[in-house]
């Protein structure tokens, strides 16, 4: 099987100082929503190659990744200097599982997110499936700074196309902003803020969650939701909780 696929730079956004949504024409097998590509660049006559989620939904195009770039990282460093017509590799096979055809049915999702994890999650919004099968959509995304708030464009218009059944809370930790909640998930969910905001109900009994982003937030989110009997879910043993660490 040929090993990479050669895809094109085709749109390079830059949102903040290290924020960046690159979009690439590539043809790579199909994708569920939630899943994730592998992306690649050659760096002294090596692959270096790291997952990014798939920020279209399966039937748009071209492909979109949302990633932060990191002081020392030996990829993102050359990602965020790409440009319009730049080659870039991807490998040929999607792949992942955090993706509604793991999620058993039940009357609430709730998708919990900090800074680029809330990719993901986008993909799986643009989709027709969560607003078939869930009475209540909950999107939470936390970040730093109120700038890192990306992405509420499409926010805002989903939230236009399912009044009422979708929800959005958005976090800022570490400065004031209006409209958003202050702190982090877990203690939002701990004293009831986070629910307050949503207007639904957290709940082994009503809700499945799914969480992507800082891993110590998915520890710490996790740990907050068993104490409401919640419990990861797998295959033979359904449970409430689906997670991917991002990094
Ligand atoms: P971040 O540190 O992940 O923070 C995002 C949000 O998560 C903040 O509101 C933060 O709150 C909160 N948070 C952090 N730890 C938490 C916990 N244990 N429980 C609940 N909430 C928690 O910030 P980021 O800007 O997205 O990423 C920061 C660094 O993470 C990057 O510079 C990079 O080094 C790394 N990163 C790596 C990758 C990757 O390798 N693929 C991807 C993304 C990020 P506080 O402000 O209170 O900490």
């Amino acid at each position: 099987m040929q090993k990479w696929i050669e895809g094109t730079v085709v749109d390079q956004k830059r949102w903040t100082e290290t924020l960046f949504t690159l979009c690439v024409k590539a043809e790579v097998a199909g994708f569920e929503a939630g899943q994730f590509a592998k992306l690649a660049l050659a760096v002294e006559g090596e692959m270096v190659a790291r997952p990014y989620s798939f920020v279209n939904a399966p039937k748009e195009r071209p492909h979109e990744f949302y990633y932060v770039t990191l002081p020392e990282g030996p990829l993102t460093q050359r990602l965020c200097k790409l440009e319009t017509g730049d080659t870039i590799y991807l490998a040929p096979r999607p792949a992942g599982f955090l993706v509604l055809s793991e999620v058993p049915d039940g009357p609430d999702l709730w998708l919990i997110s900090t800074g680029t994890g809330v990719g993901p999650f986008l993909s799986i919004l643009k989709t027709e499936t969560p607003w078939q099968r869930f009475e209540h959509v909950v999107l939470v995304h936390a970040v730093r700074h109120a700038e890192e708030l990306t992405y509420r464009d499409i926010m805002g218009r989903l939230l236009r196309e399912h009044s009422g059944q979708m929800r959005l809370a958005c976090f800022v930790s570490r400065e004031k902003a209006p409209g958003t909640l202050h702190g982090r998930i877990p203690a939002a969910i701990e004293d009831g803020r986070l629910e307050a905001a949503a207007g639904v109900e957290l709940s082994a009994k009503t809700s499945h969650v799914m969480i992507c982003g800082n891993p110590e937030m998915v520890t710490d989110t996790t740990e907050v939701l068993k104490r409401r009997a919640m419990r990861k879910h797998r295959r033979r043993e359904p449970g409430h909780i689906t997670v991917e660490n991002y990094w």
